[in-house]
């Protein structure tokens, strides 16, 4: 709710590009739902210092204005007090605030609620699964580069980036994403996997695809168990072996 009316103040103009980004398709305004909405302005605010108590204050009086570069947050000094005519002066806010601060809030909140207890491997060594808190449970495919997820939030995220090209960009560039899609249960998955960032994640990636290689390509009647346990002691150790 306080998103929404961050973004559409009857009293304040908007820019052409946030107009776009509220009317792109009834209910599929993904870019100020995922990413310019009030749960990273929190945590934006909180980064410039804003105590808890402005921050709850600042909700209900602040505009969201998303332009094709930046965004602007905006509070004015007086603000009207609900029910009555009357004002009051509050902690005003009028800066422009950078996009990649918006995408570090995001991955810095879902990274908060990020649980490698919930991630389970799957007969595919390219396919781990998210236990769901309702038995929903989520598919998180490692690729090369790149993990995606069958959630809803997944889905939202991307398709916010879709909408907005220099997020993107800046999401592409960001040093510890570089693209990756901050979807809590990727960050999960990440922690699961034990990196904590892309580089180190491309680097796990191509460690079990060799020992996944390496796993199809033996003759297992051939080989004793004793080999067996000893090539999965190695292969841990490999990977987890104090590297990180
Ligand atoms: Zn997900």
């Amino acid at each position: 709710m306080n998103t929404a009316k961050a973004h559409c103040r009857t009293d304040r103009k908007y820019s052409p590009f946030h107009m776009s980004l509220l009317t792109y398709v009834p209910n599929e305004d993904f870019a100020l739902k995922h990413l310019y909405n009030i749960k990273n302005t929190e945590e934006i605010l909180a980064t410039l210092g804003w105590t808890r108590e402005e921050i709850k204050e600042a909700k209900n009086h602040i505009s969201i204005d998303v332009w094709p570069y930046i965004v602007r947050f905006h509070i004015p000094k007086w603000v009207p007090i609900s029910g009555t005519a009357l004002y009051k002066q509050t902690k005003s806010i009028s800066r422009f605030i950078s996009k990649k601060d918006f995408i570090s809030a995001l991955m810095e909140r879902n990274s908060r609620q990020a649980n490698s207890s919930f991630v389970e491997e799957t007969n595919e060594w390219y396919i781990l699964k998210h236990k769901g808190s309702k038995a929903q449970d989520h598919r998180l495919l490692l690729e090369h580069g790149n993990i995606t997820c069958s959630c809803h939030a997944y889905n939202g995220i991307s398709q916010a980036f879709n909408q907005d090209e220099y997020a993107l960009k800046c999401l592409m560039k960001d040093p510890i994403l570089a693209g990756q899609i901050p979807d809590k249960h990727v960050l999960s998955a990440w922690k699961y996997l034990k990196c904590h960032c892309m580089a180190s994640y491309s680097w796990v990636w191509k460690k079990i695809q060799d020992a996944a290689i390496h796993y199809l390509n033996t003759d297992w009647d051939e080989v004793s168990d004793e080999e067996v346990f000893a090539a999965a002691e190695r292969a841990k150790k490999d990977l987890f072996g104090g590297v990180f």
